[in-house]
């Protein structure tokens, strides 16, 4: 141990733990990993959340209105005006070019800090009041002998703190490593690439970002950081693409004239524009040997089941097994019931696994589909992965819903690569979504089939609630179907504002809608209820269907035509649009109602976005702005760190530029083995570990 320490005294280097730094020690290093920080690498990432700048100091009589100045001056009265409406505490302080006033409004705790004859420095916005020019609440500091200049916190880097670690201390404690900063981070690019990117040094960004000078230098510190964060994260994807594009191998599933229209013959319907522009798409991918690895979007009832069915048959068509994936059973029953209605009298062998299919007959369905009997298996991606084998699987088909991510796919991929479409219903901007995860291909369904009406979407207060049940009443007279949606199964005691779907059925079938058939469905109810549940819903026995957000995922009952959700202000828009989803579907009108208690205005603006708008990919723009992108798609669930400083939205240029680079740099140097790529090979091992497989090619 101590050995380390003598040497870590002299020379850190990036894995060094951070307790071996002065100032730190076992507690602290226990309190700095609640914080994420292990090592002196994870010290050097762990950026300000913010920061503090002081202007230059300036002479009172310089002072200009909207100014950010600092100034030095002394103290020449005080007056604490406690009987104002807004009580304030007011000084007068003087330098060598003029007298100016300092107002601080609640400033009463000020009276025994503040008092004539002390120098103090004030910094702050100038503005003006009465035709005079003054200051409102500054930051201020008391100068006196043993506190000649006002101390540093005043600016730089505010740290995302903890108890027993403060941001100040922090501070102090990257300070340690400052003057290693050079050892420590090499630069990654040579001189000419980052003068042409306007890219400051690393070791200067790392540096700034830290301690920065001025508010440009930060800028441009932050700048690389983010820049640097984003081309790592891009060459990993650029490597794992190099890698199935190499390395793994799928067998073509050609399509001639006669299977396209054998398939199409199976559609009581023609395929829209977008959905034959996706199909050609996929065509062209499933030719090849190589693996495809598509991401088919398109909004909730936009035709995407028909695309992804549409590939299935190409596979079955060159005798080979299709695996189709949901990520629940009742979805996954779902999917089943629609490609019956699909496939009736055809030859293609299909199955639904559900949970409840054990024993004798699990182990027949198994055999069947390892022997290659059976040509579509439908199920839940925690089935369809357990310990089902596959003779040929030539396809997987993933639906995603409105989660983002292909972590799962390389789990299915043993011996063979198959062909992979993943389907979400997330409608996130092609080009981000494609920079973004740089291995994936896009096809989106954007415009969905004829025929569809919109759906009127209103928000409504608590007052207007009965109103809302009375409308409602007369839809259900009409023989019409409708959807409560609640956010909870049963209600908690800290939220007794949140309504819950138990709770909820009790009152509303008793009370409100005693004359019509109210039933319960969510999550927690066991399998076969849930699917009896749905099965009368569908044949219209049931009027009224009080649910979580189960009936979020694919189901489809055209005669529902009312949709009820509480709560609205706790669900996403992405997730209010999905729910959203589920009624519209036929000729007739449909009405979707956002309850909502709150008065927050936000949370109401919100909901107005919903009203006005129905293209998921406008909203879902929002969403994004609204709440950035973390929840919507976080890099983890695509097998990859969380990023740090950069966000895929914000810094979308330098995305574009990121990737663009790293995919060339791939290109040209596939494993990254050149000289001049060490630095950044480093970086990328030290980042990623080996989760995209560089080292075993190497
Ligand atoms: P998604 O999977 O995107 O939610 P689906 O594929 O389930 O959408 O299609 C929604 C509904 O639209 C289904 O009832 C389907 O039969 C119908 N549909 C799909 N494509 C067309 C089309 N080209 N013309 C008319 N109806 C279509
Ligand atoms: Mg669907």
């Amino acid at each position: 141990m101590t050995k380390i320490n003598e040497k870590s005294q002299t020379r850190p280097d990036l894995s060094m733990p951070v307790q071996f730094l002065k100032g730190v020690g076992p507690a602290r290093a226990k309190t700095f990993a609640q914080l994420g920080v292990e090592t002196v690498g994870d010290l050097l990432e762990y950026f300000p959340r913010d920061w503090n700048f002081l202007p230059e100091p300036s002479k009172i009589g310089q002072m200009q209105p909207n100014e950010t100045v600092t100034i030095f001056g002394m103290i020449e009265s005080t007056d604490y005006q406690s009987y104002r409406r807004q009580p304030l505490f007011e000084a007068l302080i003087s330098d060598d070019t003029g007298v100016c006033r300092i107002v601080w409004f609640h400033g009463g705790y000020l009276s025994n800090q503040l008092e004539p004859g002390q120098v103090i420095m004030v910094s702050g916005k100038v503005t003006l009041y009465k035709h005079q020019l003054q200051l409102t609440n500054p930051k201020f500091f008391v100068l006196d002998e043993e506190h000649p200049q006002p101390p540093e916190y005043f600016s730089g880097g505010i740290y995302p703190a903890c108890e027993g670690l403060s941001s100040g201390q922090i501070k102090m404690i990257v300070s340690r490593v400052h003057d290693a900063v050079d050892e420590l981070v090499p630069e990654l690019y040579d001189e000419r690439f980052c003068k042409r990117a306007n890219l400051i040094s690393r070791k200067n960004a790392f540096r700034w970002i830290h301690l920065p000078p001025d508010e440009e230098k930060l800028a441009q510190a932050k700048r690389r950081l983010k820049y640097d964060e984003l081309f790592l994260m891009q060459l990993g994807l650029a490597l794992r693409r190099y890698k199935v594009q190499h390395f793994s191998k799928a067998v073509p599933c050609g399509c001639t004239d006669k299977i396209d229209s054998r398939i199409r013959r199976r559609f009581p319907f023609l395929l829209t524009e977008d959905q034959n522009a996706c199909i050609s798409e996929i065509i062209a991918d499933m030719d090849k040997s190589e693996p495809m690895n598509r991401l088919l979007q398109g909004d909730v009832g936009s035709g995407k089941t028909v695309v992804a069915l549409y590939a299935a048959l190409l596979a079955v068509a060159n005798k080979m097994q299709v695996a189709i994936m949901a990520p629940t059973e009742i979805l996954a029953g779902q999917h089943f019931l629609s490609i019956e209605r699909y496939l009736k009298n055809s030859n293609v062998k299909r199955i639904l696994i559900t949970g409840g299919m054990t024993g004798k007959k699990r182990n027949e369905v198994l055999n069947a589909i390892g022997s290659g009997e059976i040509d579509i298996v439908v199920g839940t991606v925690a089935l369809l992965q357990a310990d089902i084998e596959f003779q040929k699987l030539g396809l997987v088909v993933i639906d995603e819903q409105h989660k983002f991510g292909v972590a799962q796919r390389a789990q299915l991929r043993k011996q063979t690569t198959p062909h992979c479409l993943v389907m979400t219903a997330t409608p996130i901007p092609r080009t981000l979504a494609m920079t973004a995860f740089g291995d994936l291909d896009v096809s989106v369904i954007r415009h969905s089939p004829p025929g569809r009406r919109a759906v009127i979407t209103r928000w409504v207060s608590r007052h207007d609630r009965q109103k809302a049940y009375e409308f409602i009443r007369e839809r259900l007279k009409a023989k019409k179907q409708a959807y409560f949606v609640y956010p909870r199964i049963t209600a908690v005691e800290q939220a007794s504002d949140v309504k819950a779907a138990t709770d909820e059925w009790e009152r509303l079938s008793k009370k409100v809608f005693p004359e019509f058939n109210v039933e319960l469905l969510h999550g927690q109810m066991p399998s076969a209820k849930k699917q009896k549940v749905m099965s009368e819903f569908r044949k219209g026995k049931i009027d009224l269907l009080v649910s979580t957000i189960v009936v979020e995922v694919g189901v489809d009952v055209p005669n529902a035509t009312i949709m009820v959700i509480e709560g609205a202000d706790r669900f996403g828009l992405a997730q209010l649009h999905q729910l959203r989803g589920r009624i519209g579907r036929s000729d007739a009108k449909s009405f979707c109602f956002l309850f909502t208690e709150t008065d927050n205005e936000t949370a109401k603006s919100r909901l107005e976005i919903m009203a006005r708008s129905s293209d998921g990919f406008e909203i879902a723009e929002h969403d994004l702005r609204l709440r950035g992108p973390g929840e919507m798609f976080s890099t983890r669930q695509h097998g990859l760190p969380d990023l740090k400083i950069a966000n895929i939205v914000d810094d979308f240029d330098l995305l574009v530029m990121a990737r663009k680079n790293a995919f060339e740099m791939v290109s040209n140097d596939p494993m990254l083995t050149r000289a001049e790529h060490k630095n950044i090979r480093r970086a990328l091992l030290a980042k990623f570990g080996d989760a995209i497989g560089l080292a075993d090619v190497a």
